[in-house]
């Protein structure tokens, strides 16, 4: 199925071609792991994980690289100046840089399993390729790219690369104009921006290296080029991250990589849409209320509803976060599971109509290949469900495909609902079931009242039917 993309670099939805056939090797920036990762941060790991599934139901072979930025990412990307990130939440949870590295990085892969995020084919991190990072900003200082800003560190000079800004279609001269009024002023061009920072006089930094121009780190766009090409090669097909990244991020990628490599770099950019608050601020880690997984789970909302709702919304369109809206998709999440569950009672054991699957499947996968419609590919799996003329064996295997496509387990949530509804309840509960049947006929109805509550504080629903009643395993 020919798969198409919206493409940042050209500003229109292209056919994807790929650099080797059934092949696609594709890089994500990662998390800073300074904090745990916020709702935001998570929605644009669950459109990762449907591009990557997306690609998978199409017969590729994916190689995914996604980078754990645990070293230079400063609180004013844009000056390069601030904080490091990583030093800042070190002192704030009174503990080693490395120490929180590995915490958060651990809470990020349970939120991310929690969401049924497959792992990347390759998680390297910014601090295992310092080496390449520094060899990189070496090929660019021979090429004449980088300058000194005395006791601050290696600069590269944008006004030395034509295609700066392409990206975003702007150019140098353009962003001079928009820039910021504040930047520092020791670089020759507001766009410039570090590639190596020393680190400053008289500090111990918990994470610096010796490097060609003095001790020090290298500055947050380097790593992403090194990790990404020598994971990937040097030229491959997509590159991926939130909204935010192309203008300034990505534009430093493309920057330090095109004079080494040559032109195109990269061949498709992929950016995905923010997760904004009510108001249509950007959620961010410092701002307010902390709005992360947990926050979900002391809802008691399952993981999988939040990628629902993301599935639900297409990546390029900005979602505004509300747990009155998480709660809405949580019925419907409910609702299809329940449906499912419906399609298991069937005992029927008929093989799959093949030619009714087929139809179905692509009918379904057509969407997500065209630039990633996923809310609409769940419109016709709804209407598959209703569909009288699929018997439920060829329904349940589409569901199946459906759970690989995108990711939200409806088989193993319907799968729990089920064999609850079926569970045998023990003698006991059911003897408790009996006399308050019994009860209720001699019109004692304050003794069928308390073993109706006996019945249910054991963790069961007595439900009353024409022949008796009913017992079912409670949630
Ligand atoms: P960070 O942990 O800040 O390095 O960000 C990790 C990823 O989350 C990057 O691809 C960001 O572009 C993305 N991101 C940051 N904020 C948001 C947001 N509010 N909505 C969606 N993605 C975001
Ligand atoms: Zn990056």
């Amino acid at each position: 199925m020919q798969i198409r993309l919206f493409n940042t670099l050209t500003r229109k939805v292209e056919d994807f071609n790929p650099i080797i056939p059934n092949h696609v090797g594709f890089y994500s920036c990662g998390p800073t792991v300074y904090h745990y990762a916020h709702l935001g941060n998570l929605r644009t790991m669950v459109h990762n994980d449907l591009l990557k599934r997306m690609f998978l139901a199409n017969g590729f072979d994916v190689n995914h690289v996604m980078n754990i930025t645990d070293v230079g990412h400063l609180t004013d990307e844009d000056n390069d100046s601030g904080e490091d990130k990583m030093e800042k939440g070190a002192a704030r949870d009174h503990k080693s840089v490395w120490d929180i590295a590995q915490f958060y990085l651990d809470e990020f892969l349970r939120d991310a399993d929690d969401l049924n995020i497959m792992r990347p084919t390759n998680m390297p991190r910014a601090t295992e390729y310092i080496k390449e990072q520094i060899e990189l900003i070496q090929e660019l200082e021979k090429r004449g790219y980088t300058y000194e800003i005395p006791g601050d560190g290696i600069y590269y000079d944008t006004s030395k690369f034509a295609d700066y800004g392409a990206l975003t279609g702007g150019s140098l001269s353009g962003q001079k104009a928009g820039a910021r009024v504040e930047y520092n002023d020791a670089k020759r061009n507001p766009t410039d921006f570090a590639l190596w920072k020393y680190s400053p006089k008289d500090v111990k930094r918990q994470m610096e290296w010796d490097s060609p121009w003095g001790i020090g780190f290298p500055g947050w766009h380097t790593e992403c080029c090194v990790m990404s090409m020598k994971l990937l090669g040097e030229h491959f097909d997509i590159h991926t991250g939130g909204e935010d990244l192309s203008r300034v991020h990505h534009t430093n990628e493309i920057a330090q990589s095109e004079p080494i490599v040559g032109k195109p770099w990269v061949h498709y950019w992929v950016h995905f849409s923010f997760l904004v608050d009510k108001s249509g601020d950007k959620m961010s880690k410092s701002k307010g209320e902390f709005l992360g997984m947990n926050a979900v789970r002391a809802r008691n909302i399952e993981p999988i509803v939040y990628r629902y709702w993301i599935v639900l919304g297409h990546y390029q369109s900005q979602l505004a976060f509300s747990f009155e809206a998480l709660e809405s998709a949580e019925a419907g999440y409910k609702n299809i599971v329940r449906k499912v569950a419906d399609l298991m009672n069937d005992n029927t054991q008929t093989a799959t109509n093949q030619e009714q699957y087929d139809q179905w499947h692509n009918k379904i996968l057509a969407p997500v290949s065209d630039n990633l419609k996923t809310a609409e590919s769940l419109v016709v799996f709804q209407d598959l469900l209703k569909d009288k003329t699929v018997d439920n064996v060829t329904k349940l295997a589409l569901v199946k495909f459906v759970d690989e496509l995108l990711g939200l387990q409806f088989i193993e949530h319907a799968q729990k609902l089920h064999d609850l509804e079926t569970q045998e309840a023990p003698e006991s509960v059911k003897q408790m079931a009996q006399q308050r049947l019994e009860a209720k006929k001699s019109r004692d109805f304050a003794t069928a009242d308390a073993l109706r509550n006996q019945i249910d504080e054991s963790g069961w629903t007595v439900m009353d039917t024409v022949d008796g009643f009913k017992l079912v395993k409670k949630q």
